[in-house]
């Protein structure tokens, strides 16, 4: 199972552009590398420290394409589509609760991704073999119950259980031991 936003879909970077392009320069908002999966935690950002701030930057920025306009991160599709091919079943999984277009699974096929089904809700109802994804609370929950964890190296994730992964090609060889 594999989460999307800032798993294999760059949420960070979209966001940072879309509040670029919405006249915020650099100097005024850095808009660093968050440091908490909680967004408003982290300095630099028009909505550090305001929650109703966040939702409201992030409802305007999906209503303006945001999850259409998210980047792959490099290598992501292709190293799924290795473990797909040696036959794992790769479920794409997302909390998102406000893709009310059905962006995802387009975005999901325009980039390449082959996968064998498409998960939308809370991943703790699941017990994959696997999970992929970079919130440390979910990493816990299915960590837990036994599930295999892996995560990226977001400077707010890198502390969470599981493996982590600096490039995507590294995935199917940590898990060419699993199965
Ligand atoms: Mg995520």
């Amino acid at each position: 199972m594999v989460d999307i936003d800032n798993t294999i879909a760059d949420y960070t970077n979209g966001l940072r552009d879309y509040i670029r392009e919405c006249g915020h320069g650099e100097d005024e908002c850095p808009c660093p590398e968050p440091t908490a999966y909680d967004f408003t935690l982290t300095g630099g950002w028009p909505f550090s420290g305001d929650a109703k701030s966040f939702r409201w930057w992030h409802t305007r920025a999906v209503a303006d394409g945001l999850y259409s306009r998210e980047e792959p991160y490099e290598g992501a599709a292709e190293a799924l589509n290795q473990l797909h091919d040696a036959g794992w079943n790769v479920i794409m999984a997302t909390s998102r609760a406000d893709d009310r277009r059905g962006e995802s699974q387009r975005w999901l096929h325009r980039n390449g991704f082959q996968f064998d089904g498409y998960y939308n809700g809370d991943k703790t109802l699941l017990t994959p073999d696997v999970l992929i994804d970079d919130r440390p609370v979910t990493l816990e929950a299915m960590a837990a119950k036994g599930v295999t964890v892996l995560h990226p190296d977001h400077a707010y994730c890198t502390a969470a259980p599981g493996r982590m992964f600096r490039r995507w090609a590294a995935v199917p060889l940590i898990l060419g031991g699993v199965r």
